[in-house]
């Protein structure tokens, strides 16, 4: 069986003495594993192939078993986002935007290739210009949010409809936005700036995140807000260690 398709690496891991088993996403197929063989020789040709967010053209192959591999048989490389791990600040945001991509597969196909797309374009902004990783990432953490229909509305209190001016509190049991009269449960205070912040950042274009200036502390605290909103709506942890 063969097959050709344009997929991203999300991440591998060592298999027997030489090979990798790359863990590959694709819009048609979803998450798919493939071996690629001799990639840890020296000199091995198709290392970069082997690389997380390697985005390439791939021709595989497999045995009839329905428990067989597919095998890496040839690759097209499309763009290997090289230049994010020149930088650990803005490699390890990329690695958090692959895990999440890679714990959404559990969830529905549509909604993941929304992500998808979320990711390469965050990708690309990260590798090729100068803009703040972490708003690129409190952007996707929004799209992930709305394309699994958790997106935080801003506008309104959610229980009386009052306009959102200064305060607001975001409950964590259902990821609803309300009043300072309306709050309930387990919520947490929106603060006047980080509640400019989801509202801005929700409105923009993945394109303008280059040019846009935000205060350090405000980004830092609407990404820990966001963090722990998609963990409890999505159902999965996010390493936040090495940025925040
Ligand atoms: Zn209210």
């Amino acid at each position: 069986m063969q097959k050709t398709t344009t997929a991203i690496v999300l991440r591998s891991t060592n298999f027997g003495e030489k090979d990798k088993i790359l863990y590959l996403f694709s819009l048609e197929d979803g998450v798919i594993s493939a071996k690629l063989k001799g990639v840890r020789g020296a000199g091995a040709k198709m290392k970069i192939f082997s690389l997380p967010f390697c985005l390439a053209e791939w021709e595989l192959v497999k045995g009839t078993k329905s428990n067989d591999f597919y095998t890496v048989k040839g690759a097209n490389l499309i763009d290997a986002f090289y230049d994010i791990s020149s930088d650990i600040d803005r490699y390890c945001v990329a690695c958090i935007m692959v895990d999440i991509l890679k714990n959404c597969t559990y969830y529905s196909d549509e909604v993941n290739s929304v992500i998808y797309v979320a990711l390469l374009k965050s990708l690309k902004l990260i590798n090729y210009t100068k803009v703040n990783a972490k708003l690129v990432l409190c952007k996707y953490l929004l799209e992930v949010l709305k394309a699994n229909g958790y997106g935080i509305q801003v506008d309104k209190c959610a229980k009386c409809g009052i306009r959102l001016s200064n305060k607001a509190y975001l409950n964590f049991d259902d990821g609803s936005v309300k009043c300072s009269t309306c709050r309930d449960g387990n919520s947490v205070e929106l603060e006047m700036g980080v509640l400019a912040c989801i509202k801005n950042v929700t409105e923009m274009d993945f394109d303008n995140l280059e040019h846009t200036k935000i205060d350090t502390t405000i980004l830092d605290k609407t990404l820990l807000i966001l963090k722990k909103d998609v963990e409890l709506r999505m159902q999965f942890n996010i390493n936040f260690a090495q940025i925040v």
